[in-house]
């Protein structure tokens, strides 16, 4: 199958999928609401439409191989005790037919205790408690039986990771192997959570700043097409500042994408220090923060996972975070997509395939059927002389 990324109607919130050329499926957030659960609710059944898109195992149980939470909010991880598997495999039950997650990808954030900055919700602790388990057995024989693996993303403070380096991936390094298999479908460079030492103060440990940002390289069947796709939960303007003044000069391909989930759902807070509400279009955006994220490749797209942006003061989304995000595109409205706006014209999600041809968005009518390029997709070859696979590993 070719590579794709669906985006998921979810509201402001994420939930975004990843289906590599190998089939390998990695989920990164989710917010199933209660009124996506109650067939009455003309919301969009997000979780029949990721269902439909899962494999199933020789035991008839459909899994993640994957599934990445970029910090513990609400918004991200909404649904997780209702609909996927918690603790050992073996305990999994027919009649509850929850879905598996053969391998955790998670913020060290798990191993610290609610605070004034860190209250926690019913889903994320039940997160929390199982990524801690499965890290516990690690720790007792040094393996994880099969379908209960973790990999935390980012180093704890004081030490509290150094006896599991192994399964810890250390900020900046690569990530190359999903639930173990390690095929060259894909790498994802770990950008953040940044390490204690390069925290500005306390208050940017707060959840939001404690977001997991990946930058995946997608590989196509043949291995002459990456997409590159940069996705950080919802990471501040501190976050993306502070990256661009760790890469801009040296490592700004690091940061370069073919799609960017906009952070925190369209915030204007993810580009500006500055308070709408106080200076209005007087607001300026924060130059390091927007270079971060403008590091776009040729036909690029962005997709601000939210409601639908309105001009008027709502946050996120935001409108004029919008129209910064539409400058980074080159102001062409055909390159910037909102899922629910998606959702509320074409029933559908925002789908991408990663063909021989370059990136292609799979349209309504011809989903999971075929896919028609657009016009920027239709990057044919995609003028990939910053894209080949080599430079996207460096
Ligand atoms: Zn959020």
């Amino acid at each position: 199958m070719a590579a794709q990324i669906s985006f998921f109607p979810v509201g402001n919130g994420d939930m975004t999928l990843i289906r590599l050329r190998n089939d390998q499926s990695i989920l990164i957030d989710i917010n199933v609401t209660t009124a996506a659960d109650d067939a009455s609710d003309d919301r969009p059944d997000v979780i029949s439409q990721l269902r439909e898109r899962l494999e199933k195992d020789e035991n008839g149980r459909s899994f993640v191989d994957v599934f990445v939470l970029s910090h513990p909010d609400q918004d991200h991880i909404s649904g997780l005790e209702k609909h996927f598997h918690l603790g050992p495999e073996n305990d999994w039950k027919k009649e509850d037919d929850k879905i598996l997650i053969k391998e955790m990808w998670s913020s060290p954030i798990i191993f610290r205790r609610a605070s004034k900055n860190h209250k926690i919700c019913e889903d994320a602790k039940a997160w929390a408690k199982e990524a801690r388990r499965r890290v516990a057995q690690y720790r007792e024989t040094s393996s994880f039986p099969d379908g209960e693996r973790i990999q935390i993303m980012g180093e704890d403070a004081d030490g509290k990771t150094d006896d599991i380096n192994e399964i810890v991936v250390s900020v900046g390094d690569c990530i190359e192997t999903a639930n173990s298999i390690r095929d060259g479908a894909f790498s994802a460079r770990l950008l953040a959570p940044l390490s204690p030492d390069d925290q500005i103060d306390e208050e940017e440990l707060s959840k939001n700043n404690s977001s997991v940002i990946l930058r995946f390289a997608l590989q196509n069947k043949e291995n002459t097409e990456t997409c590159h796709f940069l996705t950080g939960g919802d990471a501040g303007v501190a976050i993306w500042e502070r990256l661009w003044e760790l890469h801009g000069e040296t490592k700004s391909e690091w940061l370069e994408y073919d799609i960017l989930q906009a952070p925190h759902h369209c915030s204007w807070r993810s580009l500006s220090y500055q308070s709408w509400s106080d200076l209005g279009e007087k607001a300026q955006v924060n130059d390091n923060a927007v270079s971060a994220l403008s590091q776009v490749l040729e036909g690029g797209i962005i997709i601000s996972s939210s409601k639908t942006i309105k001009k008027d003061d709502a946050n996120p989304p935001h409108e004029r975070a919008k129209r910064e995000y539409l400058s980074m595109v080159g102001g062409d409205a055909d390159r910037f997509f909102c899922t629910m706006e998606h959702w509320d014209e074409k029933s559908d999600l925002i789908e991408f395939e990663l063909v021989g041809s370059g990136i292609v968005k799979k349209t309504a009518k011809t989903a999971r059927a075929a896919a028609t390029a657009i016009g920027v997709g239709g990057t044919a070859t995609h003028a990939r002389a910053h894209g080949d696979v080599a430079r996207s590993r460096s």
